[in-house]
């Protein structure tokens, strides 16, 4: 009976032991800071990073994987090998040497990868006897890697990348901060603000993607060193690639243009991760990675690699952007818009989906699903009818006039032509055929969307299966408007549901609003091969005369405007 007891005790010891090994964190994983030079140690996740860089032994332990990844030099080891690892990919250097030397790191190597001195196979899983360097990502063996030429060329994206030596670390004794000293005139640098939480796991692919390709100093994590990107204030021909999703694009333009931001705007990239991005599509940028091909850091790399170039050969184009005025109780809230507002079915749904995201994320993993459940949540909007005299209790008066609504379940203002992910739901490609407008409204009195004309559409959805139809192309949202300034009013006491750019919100009743045009904002329009050669030679003549001195910075801006109003890029 004794034996029983103690035998059951000790199992419940080993159980415990167990949990507590799986569950806790290593002490190296919460000491990570965000100074440069540093390692960013995370989990390693991949079981093909199998060998420790400092002791050589497997990373598996016992319960589960012992090893830590360093995010930005892509280094692993135990976690308890991890303070022995000094050097990560160092973004700040003291002195400026003219050539600069490759810096060989003990990391897994993809098993294509070739010896760029003996052009044998060099990336074995169970050998880490190779190295790569951490800027140019060259590989050699062991035994080629006195042999190799030590000048490292950073090859990629070399005009990009800001020299380690023009980064000064804060120094204590001169009460200086990090700062970055002034580069050389053919360097056009570029910062990548990236979400890693976008797209599941692909946005932490992503992260080392970009830290593997530019100083780790011009990748800024949202979640950790947004406040590093003041580092860029005053820095000429900037440009920004934001990887991650509308909602970042949001907030960085919220820091170049709301608040207080020194020295010039620099245009905006776009590197689309996870679902539902508009300003992406319509910027030429895609409408997203693709998961499979994500989370494959290899050609993640690839990918990423491309956005740089890209960023740096896109042309820069104007987006509207829209202030709207809330009020409810005498209340106001001011919101701003860069995509759509909908007020009525569309909002609803849109809440629904968020609500039901929050509470079970894993029905949300892929983009056709998110399609499915979205449009199942249409259907049950059917069946509600929430909205059913909705336009009867609205007034709206658009630039002074007031329009004429008909029975419908909800109302939209659209800035660009892409809805939900990259539905079109004014019908601006030209192919679109429709009649189910004409008996309204004259569809040929309005205009196509243009993202930079200074005019909000507006337009009406009969139901939720009608906005279903009208996402999947069976059918056309009712045009209603085109103007710059709109006042809604929505009487009675019920809530309004309401969506900005895909956030929903809540208000009560009776409920007033106001549409305004706020501003325009630099987006880079990414190029294609048909416009590319003409547009280039434009600019790089805008460019010589502003260089030359025919034109100032502000001239150059005015034509720059023009050119890209013009030629709808
Ligand atoms: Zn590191
Ligand atoms: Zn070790
Ligand atoms: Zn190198
Ligand atoms: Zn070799
Ligand atoms: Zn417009």
């Amino acid at each position: 009976m004794l034996i029983e007891l103690w035998a059951i005790l000790a199992l419940l010891l080993i159980v415990g032991f167990a949990y507590l090994k799986l569950n806790s964190t290593p002490r190296i994983l919460m000491h990570n800071t965000n100074q440069p030079n540093t390692h960013r140690w995370d989990h390693a996740s991949d079981y093909s990073l199998a060998l420790c860089a400092y002791c050589n032994k497997p990373l598996e332990g016992w319960f589960r994987l012992e090893g830590i990844q360093c995010k930005v030099c892509g280094i692993s080891c135990h976690h308890f090998c991890a303070r022995k690892i000094k050097v990560c990919k160092l973004a700040s250097v003291s002195t400026y040497k003219d050539s600069w030397s490759h810096d060989w790191k003990k990391v897994f190597i993809a098993k294509e990868k070739k010896c760029s001195y003996c052009s044998s196979l060099c990336g074995s899983v169970y050998d880490n006897s190779s190295f790569q360097c951490s800027w140019c990502a060259k590989c050699v063996h062991q035994k080629c890697i006195d042999l190799v030429v030590p000048d490292c060329d950073m090859d990629g994206c070399k005009n990009h990348i800001i020299h380690p030596a023009y980064v000064k670390m804060p120094n204590k004794k001169e009460k200086n901060h990090l700062r970055i000293e002034k580069l050389p005139k053919e360097i056009q640098p570029i910062v990548i603000i990236i979400n890693p939480k976008s797209g599941g796991q692909i946005g932490e692919t992503a992260l080392k993607a970009f830290y593997s390709l530019v100083n780790p100093i011009q990748v800024i994590d949202v979640f950790c060193d947004y406040s590093r990107l003041k580092l860029f204030e005053n820095m000429n021909d900037l440009r920004i690639l934001i990887a991650g999703g509308d909602g970042t694009v949001s907030k960085l333009l919220g820091t170049l243009y709301d608040e207080d931001w020194k020295g010039e705007k620099p245009p905006i990239g776009i590197f689309p991760l996870g679902t539902g991005n508009d300003l992406s599509v319509v910027f030429n940028w895609g409408k997203g990675i693709k998961s499979r091909k994500g989370k494959n850091i290899g050609s993640m790399i690839e990918c990423a690699h491309d956005a740089i170039k890209s960023t740096c050969k896109a042309y820069p184009s104007n987006l509207d952007r829209w202030a709207i005025r809330f009020t409810s109780k005498n209340k106001t809230k001011s919101f701003i818009m860069c995509n759509y507002l909908g007020i009525g079915v569309d909002a609803k749904i849109a809440d629904d989906f968020d609500k039901l995201r929050k509470s079970k994320p894993y029905l949300f993993q892929s983009r056709r699903g998110n399609r499915i459940i979205y449009s199942h949540l249409g259907g049950m909007e059917i069946i509600n009818k929430a909205f059913k005299n909705f336009t009867s209790r609205i007034t709206v008066n658009c630039d002074g006039k007031s329009l004429e609504i008909p029975s419908l379940e909800g109302i939209l203002f659209l800035n660009i032509p892409s809805y939900a992910g990259g539905v079109d739901l004014w019908g601006n490609r030209d192919d679109f055929i429709s009649d189910s407008s004409e008996s309204f409204a004259d569809k040929k009195s309005f205009a196509l969307q243009d993202k930079q004309d200074g005019l909000l559409e507006m337009a009406g959805i009969y139901n939720s299966l009608h906005l279903g139809e009208c996402q999947v192309g069976f059918s056309q949202v009712l045009k209603l408007g085109q103007g710059r300034k709109y006042k809604i009013e929505i009487s009675g006491k019920e809530d309004i549901v309401f969506q900005i750019d895909g956030e929903p919100y809540t208000a009560k009743g009776p409920v007033s609003i106001e549409i305004f045009h706020k501003d325009q904002v630099k987006i880079l329009v990414k190029a294609t091969e048909r416009h590319h050669y003409v547009a280039k030679k434009a600019l790089d003549v805008i460019s010589w005369a502003c260089d030359r001195g025919v034109i100032d910075a502000t001239q150059k801006n005015i034509i720059l405007d023009e050119f890209s109003r013009r030629s709808k890029i």
